[in-house]
């Protein structure tokens, strides 16, 4: 098939690997120049495990192609990927103007039968607006089919070609003929793909994120009652997690969520229940217990120095949202940093991928190449990422290094009997200190 993606981002740039990889020919298009260049001469933007293998074939075998100009992209294209940004407008709902700006564009544009898929997270009634956006210019037929991604960052080749499902909002026989080609070599396994109507498919990609976002938080907010009553967080996820109707993941207490998705999901899904007169209590809760969560472990380091951080030196271990991904957007480690700085710390920082992203917005942070690098005279860590590399570090050394043995953990990475044994002062989350 012949596949345009338009946007080329951490979504845009995996779909269009992807499917080339299973034999389609894939342009992307992306009105970024400077990224378009790089991925013409071959560099791959972002870092996403196990992106390059596939990149580097498919464009050797000449699957896989960029552009910046979207006539040249849609011109023979069979279906039509939209992986445009939807970040959150002022008053939280998605803004659509990425979107709705290409579908303006694409009805000036076809002239063939195409399938406009829609990738980005939308709101729902979002296939109909671009499906009248389109219609506005267009002279030919064309379907507008709502597809939500699912992958996760860090893991999004995996999740890509081996989906636990596929959902596509649609009621035109003829595009679902076109989808189901299209999936059919991602789920040989026997993985369903859901057809459902367009609303729906809009729906299931926010209830998913916000679903997960609100596991998260509740086993948060239990971590926070437990430090009152002196009970152990790890202990009660392991205990319930076995539960199959709860289930292992998503259940570890930390310093909240993060990333491009789940933050603006859970606020443009609350939005919407607004503007449909609908009191979404539960989102509104998490949202609110999430802000409070990153910036949970700041008052213990100030009451830890008596209140005066000026000219303290903090080490930050991990500034990604998450392990495996450079990606910092809505980062705890972010706001915790400007925190830190504006109280008159000095913080140095080591994360393995996305430290040249944080330079870009945070210059006066000391970046190191290593993580001991970081430790090195300084009066605290703070750990805001659970990066492998951080479980099993060399104790003693890093006691050498920073000026007190004191660990601020806010993804609970270590044993509590372990930090004791080694003479480590450690707050984490939902757990006793130790000091
Ligand atoms: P991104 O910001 O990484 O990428 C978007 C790309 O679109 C950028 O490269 C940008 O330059 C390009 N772009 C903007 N306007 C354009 C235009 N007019 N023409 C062509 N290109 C244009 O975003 P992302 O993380 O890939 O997310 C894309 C969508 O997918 C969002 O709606 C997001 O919510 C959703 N999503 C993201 C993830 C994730 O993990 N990142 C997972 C599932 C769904």
């Amino acid at each position: 098939m012949k596949i345009a993606v338009v946007g080329t981002g951490y979504v845009g740039l995996v779909t269009g690997t992807c499917f080339a990889e299973t034999g389609n020919q894939v342009i992307c298009v992306d009105i970024d120049q400077n990224k378009v260049a790089r991925l013409q001469k071959g560099e791959i933007p972002i870092y996403e495990p196990g992106l390059d293998v596939l990149f580097d074939r498919n464009i050797e075998e000449g699957r896989l192609k960029f552009t910046t100009d979207l006539a040249e992209g849609v011109k023979d294209a069979e279906v039509i990927f939209l992986a445009l940004p939807t970040p959150p407008g002022e008053d939280g709902s998605a803004d659509l103007k990425y979107i709705l700006g290409v579908a303006n564009d694409l009805g000036t544009l076809l002239d063939h039968y195409v399938v406009i898929i829609d990738k980005s997270t939308v709101p729902v009634g979002t296939a109909e607006k671009v499906r009248a956006a389109i219609a506005k210019n267009a002279i030919v037929e064309f379907d507008v089919v709502s597809n939500p991604e699912f992958l996760r960052e860090g893991v999004a080749v995996e999740d890509f070609m081996k989906p636990d499902r596929v959902v596509v909002g649609t009621t035109s026989e003829l595009a679902k003929k076109v989808m189901e080609s299209l999936y059919a070599p991602l789920v040989r396994q026997g993985n369903p793909v859901i057809f459902m109507d367009e609303r729906s498919a809009e729906m299931t990609k926010y209830a998913a994120n916000s679903f997960l976002a609100l596991k998260i938080t509740f086993m948060n907010e239990i971590a926070n009652l437990c430090e009152k009553v002196g009970a152990n967080v790890d202990d009660i996820r392991r205990g319930i997690g076995t539960d199959s109707r709860i289930g292992k993941r998503f259940l570890f207490a930390g310093i909240g969520y993060g990333g491009s998705c789940f933050p603006k999901d859970v606020q443009a899904l609350a939005k919407t229940s607004s503007d449909y007169g609908y009191d979404f209590r539960t989102l509104k809760s998490v949202m609110a217990v999430n802000d409070d969560q990153k910036k949970k472990l700041l008052p213990i380091v100030s009451e830890y120095f008596e209140g005066d951080l000026a000219g303290k030196t903090i080490a930050v271990w991990g500034l990604a949202f998450k392990p495996y991904t450079d990606d910092i957007r809505e980062a705890p480690a972010l706001e915790n940093i400007k925190a830190l700085l504006a109280a008159g710390a000095k913080v140095t920082a080591y994360d393995p991928e996305a430290m040249d992203n944080v330079k870009k917005i945070l210059p006066e942070v000391a970046f190191c190449h290593t993580a001991y690098a970081a430790l090195d005279d300084a009066d605290a860590l703070m750990i805001f990422t659970e990066w492998p590399q951080f479980r099993t570090p060399d104790f003693e050394k890093m006691g050498n290094l920073l000026k007190e043995k004191v660990i601020f953990d806010g993804r609970n990475l270590y044993e509590l009997s372990q930090m004791a044994d080694l003479g480590f002062t450690y707050y984490s989350v939902g757990r006793e200190p130790q000091n």
